[in-house]
């Protein structure tokens, strides 16, 4: 049995003290609880010690946690690869940002869905920074080109990017995703692309987030340091067929 909250206030320490080590505002970092797998109940337990930002990675998941979470009032993100037959299904579990929108196609039928049910939502554009087959993510030479082309929807609103980043001991390599990814954040910054705002940059997760904190991540993603081990591996959620 996992101690969930004590995994929180350890994890809660070491974003403080990584912060005050990079001059940055300790409210400057968010921790977002990555619940895959993890029972509603024991998601709860961290949503009432304070850390209502949750996302899931699957709309299955989403979909069957949703009713049971909702008198603890969290903050749904997403961060699973969407497929665009299940956007109704995101749409009506309150989600209030999508991290993981990576291709034009499936933010023009988010669109559509949006002006058909008269609603906005908040998007990260996810790009993949390590160059891995098996992870989802817009290439980060075709970022600017979606970024902008994203931007003309206008239900949509763009508010900074995702990344997954690679899973290796080797922090050079580690580093170099986030930095790669903080480098097109200043970069679309600098663009001043109408109705594209870059406040939130999303990386790091539990084996990295210090370097992700290092290179500027705005948002943490949390789950195995909180939760415990899965029982899946991760390939269940990241390999899967890329075809809808
Ligand atoms: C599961 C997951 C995380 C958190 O991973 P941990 O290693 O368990 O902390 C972060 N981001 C995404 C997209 C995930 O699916």
């Amino acid at each position: 049995m996992e101690n969930i909250k004590h995994n929180l206030s350890v994890i809660q320490q070491k974003i403080v003290a990584c912060c005050e080590k990079n001059n940055r505002p300790v409210e400057s970092v968010k921790l977002l609880l990555a619940t895959k797998t993890v029972t509603p109940e024991n998601i709860s337990i961290a949503i009432q010690a304070g850390f209502p930002l949750i996302a899931e990675n699957k709309v299955q998941e989403l979909k069957d946690k949703f009713e049971a979470l909702k008198p603890f009032q969290p903050l749904n993100h997403f961060i699973g690869h969407l497929q665009t037959n299940k956007i109704k299904d995101v749409l009506k579990c309150n989600v209030s940002c999508i991290e993981s929108v990576d291709r034009l196609d499936l933010a023009e039928k988010l669109q559509q869905r949006l002006v058909f049910e008269d609603k906005h939502m908040d998007i990260f554009v996810q790009v993949n920074t390590s160059d891995e087959e098996s992870k989802f993510g817009v290439h980060p030479n075709q970022a600017i080109e979606l970024i902008k082309a994203i931007s003309e929807l206008d239900r949509l609103h763009i508010k900074g990017l995702m990344t997954i980043g690679l899973f290796s001991n080797d922090e050079v390599k580690v580093r170099a995703c986030y930095r790669l990814l903080k480098s097109l954040f200043e970069e679309v910054k600098s663009l001043s692309i109408p109705r594209v705002e870059m406040n939130e940059l999303s990386m790091g997760m539990s084996n990295d987030f210090e370097i992700a904190i290092e290179e500027g991540a705005t948002i943490v993603r949390v789950g195995t340091a909180v939760f415990g081990q899965r029982i899946y591996p991760d390939s269940y959620y990241w390999n899967e067929n890329k075809t809808e």
